[in-house]
């Protein structure tokens, strides 16, 4: 199970949007633990009393970005389906599909409170005008299926879900949907292959889901923690929201911030959006052993490598861009300095290379090809040009030159890593010397 590591007690509705009335024994919060904790509230108040313009423009107004990594506004996404001013009935899809090495806080929210994701969808199908849903959901993720499929049993049953909600007149119901364990399915377009049965590939964009999504309708994807923000946007107010991240940045909320790695107590934390990596080391207890912190990934294996001076930094959606890296998951992973560089970066571009759909020729020829080449450095046989070819490798995989952000999400770990510890790779090219009498370079642990 994912761990919170505040307690019940210094959790609060008016600063703890996303986890006040989590239990502290880690069990779910059902229906009517949920209902007596305001659960529901903003769905019958805003089914009843609001039109969706002004679900979008609270969302937009808060500054709600997507928290499943690229911290897009949730509120302008929620606007596009909507233009022509039709009134589509598209989608709402729930990207469940969490699979970024060192994240695990959508798991929480969906183990242990799933009427507040339900609630969220419910949101955003209204402010969309969409009449059904779906839960797209990581396949090893059996838990969260099990707690999801009761929950919405129980909203079904408890008139939640279906036709005329609350009385409102408006019907929307959900399925939940199960992936075969594949990471590229977490990128929205081959999440919506996969939904529409279809292999993985991710498809162009545009159109953007919102354009043209499931089955060619406008289609909402967006994370489970972003929707977990509706239903206390919409009960407290775009102001309140915005308030919570106490002037550190313009982005609005809190969120979920963790720590795994080598710290004394990994786990996860709910924190005003912008607090820096120092503050959540120091919540996890700082690092294991009196090890000393060489580098550290803010969000996930797709961010970029960033350094101890970089601890203070604000953690937001744009900060951390400016140094080459990007927030991702808010997730810290940490890398101790007698961890190997290339070791990590080997561990890392062989998952990606695994990953890859194999439809873009730099990811899928390319990955591999790196991969072979810090192995190569790794045992200390790596030849003169190599680290160069790295460099390369990377570049080809850069934003715009493949069809998703798997490629690109590779190349920023190794990129980041190659220029701030260049060292470290260059030490596995042997001499020419060592080349002819066959021998390695010893480049330590
Ligand atoms: P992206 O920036 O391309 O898109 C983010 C969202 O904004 C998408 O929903 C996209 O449709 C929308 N969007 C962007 N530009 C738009 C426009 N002009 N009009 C309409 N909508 C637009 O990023 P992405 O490829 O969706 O995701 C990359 C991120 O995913 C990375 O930041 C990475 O950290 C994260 N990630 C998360 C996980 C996880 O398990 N949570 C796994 C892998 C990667």
């Amino acid at each position: 199970r994912s761990r919170l590591l505040q307690p019940a007690s210094d959790r609060k509705p008016e600063t703890h949007p996303l986890t006040w009335r989590l239990r502290d024994d880690g069990q779910v919060v059902d229906l009517a633990d949920y209902e007596a904790k305001e659960g529901y509230r903003a769905v019958r108040r805003v089914l009843n009393e609001h039109d969706p313009q002004s679900v979008i423009a609270a969302m937009k107004d808060a500054n709600v970005r997507g928290r499943g990594g690229a911290g897009f506004s949730a509120g302008l996404k929620w606007s596009l389906t909507m233009q022509g001013g039709d009134m589509p009935r598209g989608y709402i899809v729930c990207n469940a599909d969490e699979m970024e090495p060192g994240t695990f806080k959508d798991r929480l929210l969906m183990e242990q409170q799933p009427h507040l994701l339900i609630e969220g969808m419910i949101l955003s199908a209204f402010a969309n005008n969409a009449r059904y849903g779906y839960i797209f959901l990581r396949g090893e993720y059996v838990e969260s299926a099990r707690v999801l499929t009761q929950a919405l049993a129980e909203a079904r049953e408890a008139g939640w879900l279906g036709p005329d909600i609350a009385g409102s007149g408006f019907d929307f119901d959900i399925a939940l949907h199960t992936g075969a364990g594949r990471y590229i399915c977490g990128e929205e377009t081959a999440l919506l292959n996969s939904l529409e049965g279809k292999r993985a590939n991710p498809r162009a964009k545009p159109p953007f889901p919102g354009q043209s999504g499931a089955w060619g309708k406008p289609t909402v994807v967006n994370n489970v923690e972003t929707l977990c923000n509706a239903p206390a946007v919409l009960l407290r107010g775009a102001d309140w929201y915005q308030g919570l991240s106490g002037g550190r940045t313009d982005d609005g909320g809190t969120k979920l911030y963790g720590a795994s790695g080598l710290v004394n107590r990994p786990g996860l934390w709910e924190l005003p959006i912008g607090v820096t990596g120092r503050e959540i080391l120091d919540r996890a207890g700082g690092l294991r052993d009196g090890r000393n912190l060489k580098a550290w990934l803010p969000g996930g294996a797709s961010t970029g490598f960033l350094l101890p001076e970089h601890l203070d930094l604000p953690l937001d959606f744009d900060t951390v861009g400016k140094e080459g890296s990007r927030l991702g998951t808010g997730l810290l992973t940490v890398v101790t300095e007698d961890q190997s560089m290339v070791s990590l970066l080997r561990n890392l571009e062989a998952f990606f290379a695994r990953e890859s759909c194999g439809w873009c020729t730099p990811c899928r020829d390319g990955l591999p090809w790196t991969v072979k080449l810090l192995m190569a450095l790794e045992r200390g046989e790596g030849e003169a040009g190599d680290v160069e070819l790295l460099d390369k490798l990377a570049a080809d995989c850069g934003p715009g030159l493949t069809f998703c952000a798997h490629a690109p999400g590779a190349a920023m770990p190794l990129q980041t890593a190659l220029r701030h510890f260049r060292h470290e790779f260059e030490q596995g090219v042997r001499s020419p010397e060592d080349r002819a009498r066959g021998a390695s370079v010893s480049v330590g642990e």
